[in-house]
């Protein structure tokens, strides 16, 4: 590198450090979102858009896009991970400089206005129309930004979709979502007509939410949740959050009528947690230094929650666990009755309390409206009406009111459009990636062990110690030696479903 470059890199690592430091306060704002007092919103909020105003100033200013601008003129010279970091860095900050800075800030307002308070009045009411004005500027906005980013390659919702999953367009999306519809959307009506109910246990009996945080705390062991460096909240929906790979941060929320709903939350968001936890300590003070993408994400968190949770192997070796705490509301419930509860599969208005089977139906519904919103054929005004529709076309159920339907979900009121799609490409990553983990050790043996450690150490070898150093397909097919390939996920799900319900095949 010349002397140029070289100065370039000191201001690059130099003004880095200070957008590291300037994201910890939009860390500790979501871990607290829930627990400050009501009337600090308002004003909380206008020091959270100064502070977006300073990161997008440091960002679009001179001094880093002329340093970005240097490195990436010498990027061949640079190391594998700089080079690699440039290239990402360089597209986000060309991105951000596109969008005029006062629209940007008056739509982080629009944001912090919708969610939480507009949202959880629209979805606790049920009523849509609370939240309608906010989604018309939401998907306006959207929209705009699309035209601005657009590039040869990429246009409309595909700009949206590349962002979230790099790679990802409309065109791979649908041949994705299209065998979801074909392959799945029957088997799924198959197999709710032949389902026998669940032990009565599970209906009706209270579980006290003070033995379903014991069996979490336990589950944290399972799951090598390293307590020097990890935190378990409550919040209404369950996510993860972190701060560096020393400080993740889990929520859960527990219902005492419902024993599954924790203990899957907690399996999937230690998932992700693990994910944060292994990324490679040298990358720490880079800008590469947390997982690589949205379905990279969703396919550790899903891996461990389905694949693994929902397994008889896993129970096998917990579930007496589970019983002495529970001794009392699980009295008469065998390993066989449990297991089939925690895999009944459900036509159910709720995504995140959807089984493993009619998941990916609930993020199809979603990513068909999404691709509406960019064809022109779903606004604001109709969007509830087309929501309500396919849930009865594909799950044949009737919406009873928003909060079930259209305002269950936060991510259009976070502005996050784009984003369904790839919880259900993380669940095919997951299918692919456990054939990949199976062909080198009895991955079905390993879930019997005292702990996840030699799955664990498989996903951190190939897959978590890379953070986001290189592209997701990249790491992705370094870890399982082909391309994507979705019959994994379809076959998995079909031959788990076969056998519960016994089907033949
Ligand atoms: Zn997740």
């Amino acid at each position: 590198m010349n002397a140029k470059a070289l100065r370039a890199e000191k201001t690059y690592n130099e003004i880095n450090m200070r957008l590291r430091a300037l994201s910890l306060p939009f860390f500790l704002n979501g871990w607290e979102e829930e627990h400050m007092p009501p009337a600090a919103k308002p004003y909380r909020n206008k020091q959270i858009v100064e502070l977006s105003s300073m990161m997008y100033e440091l960002q679009t200013g001179k001094r880093y896009m002329n340093a970005i601008e240097e490195l990436y003129a010498c990027r061949e010279e640079l190391d594998p991970v700089l080079r690699h970091e440039i290239e990402e860095v360089k597209l986000s900050s060309d991105k951000l400089a596109r969008i005029p800075k006062t629209e940007y800030l008056a739509y982080q307002n629009v944001l912090l206005e919708t969610y939480p308070e507009k949202f959880v009045k629209a979805k606790s009411s049920g009523d849509f129309s609370v939240v309608k004005p906010y989604l018309k500027q939401i998907i306006a906005f959207n929209r705009k930004y699309v035209k601005w980013e657009e590039t040869d390659e990429l246009k409309g919702y595909d700009v949206l979709l590349d962002e979230y999953e790099k790679g990802m367009t409309t065109h791979k999306y649908d041949e994705f979502f299209g065998l979801i519809k074909s392959e799945l959307v029957p088997f799924v009506k198959e197999v709710l007509s032949v389902q026998k109910p669940v032990h009565p246990a599970f209906s009706g009996r209270i579980f006290p939410v003070e033995k379903q945080k014991k069996f979490c705390e336990y589950l944290g062991e399972v799951m090598l949740f390293d307590k020097s460096k990890t935190m378990i909240g409550e919040s209404e929906h369950p996510y993860t959050n972190n701060n560096g790979n020393c400080d993740v941060r889990i929520t859960n929320h527990y219902y005492e009528n419902d024993l599954a709903s924790a203990i899957f939350s907690c399996i999937h968001e230690m998932g992700h947690g693990l994910y944060e936890l292994q990324v490679a300590d040298e990358l720490q003070d880079t800008m590469s230094g947390g997982g690589v993408s949205m379905a990279m994400h969703e396919s550790q968190s899903r891996f461990f929650e389905n694949n693994v949770g929902r397994s008889r192997e896993f129970w096998q070796r917990h579930f007496s666990v589970l019983k002495d705490i529970f001794k009392d509301e699980l009295d008469g419930v065998e390993l066989d009755d449990f297991v089939y509860y925690i895999n009944h599969a459900e036509a159910g208005f709720i995504r995140t309390e959807a089984d493993e089977l009619t998941y990916p139906l609930h993020v199809l519904i979603r990513y068909e409206i999404e691709k509406g919103m960019f064809d022109g054929t779903v606004t604001e005004e109709n969007v509830e009406e087309v929501w309500n529709a396919k849930y009865k076309e594909y799950l044949g159920i009737d919406v009873p009111d928003a909060g079930k339907g259209v305002v269950q979900d936060m991510h259009w009121y976070g502005g996050s459009i784009g984003y369904f799609p790839t919880y259900a490409l993380g669940s095919a990553y997951a299918a692919q990636i456990f054939a990949a983990m199976n062909t080198q050790f009895d991955v079905y043996s390993a879930m019997g062990d005292e702990n996840i450690g030699k799955i664990a150490a498989w996903l951190k070898e190939h897959i978590h110690k890379y953070g986001s150093s290189k592209r997701p397909d990249e790491i992705f097919e370094g870890a399982v030696g082909a391309q994507f390939n979705p019959h994994f996920y379809i076959d998995y799900l079909k031959n788990k479903y076969s056998n519960l319900c016994g089907l033949s095949k």
